[in-house]
């Protein structure tokens, strides 16, 4: 089964060598991607006979090397933003369904890697070049950064450890700093610390 495309409308006023879809596949998806997507708009190129299909979501496009179905495979959740402008749009011929949807607006999960990671944010335990991120709470090794002007120890790159503290509802983790040992938000809004699992409150 396929749905309606919309026209492949760009802003772009060179020469296409493209010809538009009016018709194209319910759920795409590549290897690389985490979730099942919509197209909105496609493309033939004449030349070389690639399909090309655009994601309501923005998040990209993706060729007919691409998955191609009329359900997403059980348990493989959809995206959650292609999914509500589709069925909005009324591509979606048989409305709302049970699908588990997925929306994972950036900066709003936690990060993969530490926000504290190649930061001043830690402190430095006794007896070697280590310190605790006081972001997340890990213990990592401490780098020599900065120029010959400028010389700091940083804590290393590191995943994003089990106590993260609370992001500012304003700016999540984005401008980390430190106020009288504590993190807290370059806005100045303090910030919960980690729960430690030793159950202490923090210092070195
Ligand atoms: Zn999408
Ligand atoms: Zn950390
Ligand atoms: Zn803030």
């Amino acid at each position: 089964m396929s749905v309606g495309l919309l026209p492949p409308v760009t802003t772009s006023c060179g020469r296409i060598d493209a010809e538009p879809l009016t018709e194209g596949p319910r759920f795409v998806r590549t290897r690389a991607m985490t979730r099942w997507h919509r197209p909105r708009s496609g493309r033939r190129y004449v030349r070389t006979g690639r399909t090309v299909y655009d994601l309501w979501c923005g998040g990209g496009y993706v060729d007919d090397t691409a998955f191609q179905r009329d359900e997403p495979l059980a348990g493989e959740p959809v995206c959650g933003t292609c999914d509500g402008r589709a069925v909005g749009a009324g591509q979606e011929p048989d409305g709302p369904s049970d699908r588990e949807l997925l929306f994972s607006p950036r900066w709003i999960d936690p990060p993969k890697n530490c926000p504290g990671s190649r930061s001043t944010l830690f402190a430095e335990m006794a007896g070697g070049r280590v310190g605790r991120c006081l972001v997340c709470g890990d213990h990592q090794p401490l780098r020599a950064m900065g120029g010959p002007y400028d010389p700091r120890y940083g804590i290393v790159q590191h995943p994003t450890g089990a106590a993260l503290v609370a992001p500012c509802p304003f700016h999540r983790w984005r401008y980390l700093t430190v106020v009288d040992g504590c993190v807290a938000c370059g806005c100045g809004r303090p910030l919960d610390a980690p729960a430690r699992p030793d159950g202490g409150t923090g210092g070195s």
